[in-house]
């Protein structure tokens, strides 16, 4: 599977992948206030290290070396339980609070820094990177999610299912956070609707 892509247990016990479309929403997926896995996915440091290798910034470079503090994995779970709420208010049209964006602004300064690794020539993050920069990282993205591409962030359309995405499709219809989940569902339904 693509990095940054994830594998969510659903209610029923069958697992389905789901691609947030962005990194600060990929970020949710670890805990918070609407609990998707249920459980506290960042526990430890180390939690933060295996979580980070499969997500999407392993789409642009390698990580290797992930160094993170206990303090920093703190704040990077209070910014992702803050982001929780910030992203529902843009997903449903609303304004972001001050206090909020003050927040993005101020996690966005410390940034990871590409570069080329001498002996492959390919590219990589510069290590060892920091619960700081991963931070940054989630926070330039915010930046980016609700500076340009707000009418693109959706929670899925089925009843109960809190997920949020950023709609990357072309023509901008993805209405589900899955098709194997809440898609699939939809369709059983509105057949179900329909022979009645
Ligand atoms: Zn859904």
């Amino acid at each position: 599977m693509q990095a940054g892509v994830r594998l969510l247990d659903s209610d029923d016990g069958r697992r389905f992948d789901f691609d947030p479309g962005s990194f600060c929403l990929e970020l949710l997926l670890t805990g918070g206030p609407v609990l998707v896995q249920r459980t506290e996915l960042l526990r430890g440091p180390g939690d933060l290290t295996e979580w980070i290798a499969e997500s999407r910034l392993a789409r642009v470079a390698a990580l290797d070396d992930v160094r993170v503090r206990p303090s920093e994995l703190r704040e990077l779970r209070d910014f992702r339980d803050m982001m929780w709420s910030a992203a529902r208010t843009v997903a449903h049209g609303g304004t972001v609070e001050r206090e909020h964006i003050d927040w993005i602004n101020d996690s966005a300064t410390v940034d990871l820094s590409p570069e080329l690794d001498a002996e492959t020539r390919t590219r990589r993050w510069a290590a060892p990177i920091t619960g700081e920069q991963i931070l940054g990282a989630a926070a330039r993205d915010a930046i980016e999610l609700i500076g340009e591409h707000a009418g693109r962030v959706r929670e899925c359309g089925a009843d109960g299912c809190a997920l949020l995405f950023r709609d990357t499709s072309r023509p901008g219809n993805r209405r589900w956070c899955s098709m194997r989940r809440c898609g699939n569902r939809s369709k059983v339904k509105t057949y179900r609707s329909r022979r009645d």
